[in-house]
């Protein structure tokens, strides 16, 4: 059977995984239910705490990537007629305010300039006692950080009774997250991003606050949280069937954690810091412009502008396929206004860096943008 070719996935994801998440697909099939899987389950949920930064109870994979748990979080906690407020600085903001309102949210919609972060004064101001406030942590449509430590603060302060959701797909395990200290009860992530695991689950934690307000039966089967947990915790009756757990993709999130916290969450987090500041300072070096605020800025994924006058998808195609080398085009109205670079899980090293600008200018020379 002829292998795919191997490129380096420089994108907003999937990253090129660590060799241990993809060695462990290759182990021998468990049932869902054998001892030993259930061993790798609870160690993956255990781990899954320590990168989120929580103790919650209910933290687990979910099955399907990170969509899903922005699938599950509105699902389990949403009535119909919730204010939810919604803070919007790209794309996944904008798809959060579409799932919230078919689970019946009146949606409050908090729209900032794409490039810049959530500003929490404006969201506070949207609504005084919301049922979610709900923002995405790492944007990666446009390479923004928001700061949700200080949007938890203040909401707690303010409505203590409101439930504080953070989209985490790009964040985990590829910059600093503190879930309990930051008052955030909902949170879900995917694999394929800074985790270097392939795509495929959602990491999602719920707090015991979020437990006592969800909706207990959620018009929805499959992504239950009750019937979920039963499951993944175990009750008294042991782990009762729900769906078969993806077991091969459970395995390689385990080793892929494993892979991480034997390096250090700290360390995975200052390595992703200086690849990207490496990055950032060669394409400013370059004469190139980045797109995201200054001192917003993601490391794990950089957007810069492509220059006046340069084909954007011409010079992406030329990159894969004389590189083997995969960046992203831009979102919406920058679609073909700005690329983005992600360095993210294993990509995010020197090496990486020295790839990518060597390959982009020598490019923009040949389109004579250099
Ligand atoms: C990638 C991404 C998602 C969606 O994840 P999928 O795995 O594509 O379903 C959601 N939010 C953010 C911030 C993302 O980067």
């Amino acid at each position: 059977m002829a292998l795919l070719t191997e490129r380096t996935l420089l994108g907003p994801g999937p990253s090129n995984p660590y060799p241990e998440a993809t060695a462990a697909l290759a182990a021998p099939l468990l049932g869902h239910l054998d001892p030993e899987f259930i061993r790798i389950l609870d160690r993956t949920c255990e781990r899954l705490r320590t990168v989120w930064g929580t103790e919650n109870p209910l933290t687990m994979p979910l099955s399907g990537t990170g969509s899903i748990g922005m699938e599950a979080a509105f699902a389990n906690t949403v009535r119909p007629g919730d204010v939810v407020v919604v803070a919007v600085n790209g794309l996944f903001g904008t798809r959060m305010c579409e799932v919230a309102s078919r689970y019946g949210a009146e949606v409050v919609r908090v729209d900032h300039e794409w490039g810049t972060p959530v500003d929490v004064e404006l969201v506070l101001a949207a609504h005084p006692s919301p049922a979610i406030v709900a923002a995405v942590h790492a944007e990666t449509s446009t390479g923004v950080r928001s700061d949700i430590g200080a949007l938890g603060a203040a909401l707690r302060s303010r409505s203590p009774e409101t439930l504080l959701l953070a989209d985490c797909v790009t964040s985990i395990a590829g910059d600093t997250l503190e879930v309990d200290d930051w008052g955030v009860d909902i949170g879900y992530a995917g694999t394929q991003k800074c985790l270097g695991v392939a795509p495929g689950l959602a990491p999602f934690t719920f707090s015991e606050r979020a437990w006592q307000r969800r909706v207990e039966n959620p018009p929805v089967w499959y992504l239950d949280l009750g019937l979920l947990g039963a499951y993944v915790r175990g009750g008294p009756g042991g782990r009762a069937y729900h769906h078969t757990a993806p077991v091969a993709m459970i395995a390689s999130l385990d080793a892929g954690l494993g892979r991480i916290l034997d390096e250090g969450l700290p360390e995975v987090a200052a390595r992703h810091r200086a690849a990207g500041q490496m990055l950032q300072d060669g394409l400013i070096d370059m004469g190139l412009e980045l797109f995201a605020a200054p001192g917003h800025r993601l490391s794990q994924l950089t957007t810069v502008r492509v220059p006046d006058g340069v084909d954007s998808a011409k010079v992406r195609a030329q990159l894969l396929s004389e590189y083997d080398l995969e960046i992203g085009a831009g979102v919406g109205e920058f679609a073909a206004g700005v690329w983005r670079i992600g360095l993210m899980g294993r990509n995010a090293a020197p090496e990486r860096v020295e790839l990518v600008l060597g390959a982009l200018r020598r490019v923009l020379k040949q389109h004579g943008a250099l």
